[in-house]
């Protein structure tokens, strides 16, 4: 194998996890290597990270999760770290919160959860029916025990935007992107010695990088692992409503759908409950009955002025699922020491890209994480049966 052909780190697939890592690699002061990134869809046609709804928040049951998401609002804020020759990209914040609803069975665990966010950090407003009436009038509030609205930190961005910033900033710092498909992992005892691609060539690898987001358990195969990780695939509907509530902040109903204004517009979505048909799914089809059977009844029940909407245009991505703990994965397989996931953000990983990466970068240059301890997101809790149950999943 010629020396052109090793790297300290190869990543395999450039979306916004990816990107990310190669990104922080490159801005380590420590860290001299070598960083390829194998994307073998370089239009990123299928990425979640193109499909996503780009929306962050800091409603998470998880702490640790919050502490990543205010890392991601913080970049977003201000992105000049992504500047490439002094220009600075433009990531579309809109700040806008949350608010979550619960119904009357999720309405007794309300004030706990809200407590467990206060402690990390993260400011929202627990409000009760009565409070819900008066500060949005446009919303019906039968059958809701309360809610909650996040204060600070939340809101939709271009992600897009955000997962090119990443690129184009890695590469300015290195990166090197092969626009190849990973088909082979070559094990030697307990490392990945080297990562086969379709084209025929083959990579050395110091330390290689699963960040193939839906297929990521596709390409932990390669290397004989089993990782929870699921292409789940989610829909979402555009619409218009000229007398809809276009200050509205992103609202998750109980009954699992969720809307927020984008532009002059709304979009909005569902997410499987328990007892729900939720299939492993590769083809990215839309559910076109979803949204008149499940998701319009609702919007109209929760919000009369949707009763009179006009669809639009739709789009179908992949929920990377975890179906372990619907946790993020990030670290180093047991029994695999160079062989790092950073995986399953089961629909909240485009806010948490720019700390998961900057983790597992610090994890590959320094052998810990330096600036937010992520080691609860360790893929070993697998193995182990410790799941990190996340409740917040939207
Ligand atoms: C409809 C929808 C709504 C969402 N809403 C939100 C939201 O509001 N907020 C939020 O934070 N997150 C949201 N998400 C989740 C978020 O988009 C994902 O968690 C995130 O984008 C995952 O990034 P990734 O880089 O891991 O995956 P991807 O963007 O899918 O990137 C993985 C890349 O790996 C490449 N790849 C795979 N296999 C190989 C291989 N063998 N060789 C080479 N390359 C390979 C793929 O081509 C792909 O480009 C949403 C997702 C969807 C689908």
């Amino acid at each position: 194998m010629s020396s052109a052909e090793t790297f300290d780190v190869v990543i395999i697939g450039g979306g916004a996890m990816g990107s990310a890592v190669a990104y922080f690699l490159g801005l380590d002061p420590a860290f001299d290597g070598r960083v390829a990134v194998v994307e073998r869809d370089p239009g990123y046609a299928r990425a979640s990270s193109a499909l996503s709804a780009g929306s962050i928040r800091q409603q998470f049951s998880t702490p640790a999760n919050i502490h990543m998401s205010r890392f991601g609002y913080a970049l977003l804020r201000d992105p000049s770290l992504l500047a490439v020759d002094g220009a600075v990209p433009d990531l579309g914040l809109v700040p806008r919160a949350y608010l979550l609803l619960a119904g009357p069975a999720g309405g007794a665990h309300l004030p706990a959860v809200h407590a467990a966010q206060a402690e990390a950090g993260a400011r929202s407003a627990l409000l009760d029916p009565a409070d819900l009436a008066a500060r949005f009038p446009w919303l019906a509030t039968e059958g809701l025990s309360g809610g909650t609205l996040g204060l600070e930190g939340e809101g939709w961005f271009d992600g897009w935007a955000l997962l090119q910033a990443f690129k184009r900033k890695a590469r300015a710092l290195g990166a090197v992107y092969l626009d190849d498909e990973v088909v082979g992992l070559d094990r030697d005892g307990d490392r990945i010695a080297s990562v086969r691609l379709a084209s025929g060539r083959r990579l050395g690898a110091g330390q290689v990088v699963d960040a193939a987001g839906p297929l990521a358990a596709t390409v932990a195969a390669m290397a004989g692992l089993d990782l929870p990780v699921r292409p789940r695939c989610r829909s979402v509907f555009v619409f218009d409503c000229e007398h809809g509530p276009h200050d509205a902040p992103l609202t998750v109903d109980p009954a699992g759908v969720y809307f927020r204004p984008e532009g002059n517009r709304f979009i909005c979505g569902w997410s499987p409950g328990e007892g729900d048909a939720d299939p492993d799914q590769l083809e990215l089809i839309v559910d076109h009955p979803l949204f008149e059977e499940r998701i319009w009844p609702v919007l109209a029940a929760r919000v009369p002025a949707f009763e009179r909407l006009r669809p639009g245009a739709s789009w179908a991505g992949h929920y990377e699922m975890n179906v372990f703990d619907a946790n993020a994965l990030i670290g180093p397989m047991p029994d695999l020491a160079n062989f790092q996931v950073i995986a399953g953000f089961s629909g909240h990983g485009l806010q948490q890209a720019a700390a998961a990466g900057r983790g597992l970068a610090e994890l590959i240059v320094h052998g810990r994480f330096v600036t937010l301890d992520l080691g609860q997101f360790s893929p070993a809790r697998v193995a182990e049966g410790r799941p990190l149950v996340e409740l917040a999943v939207i």
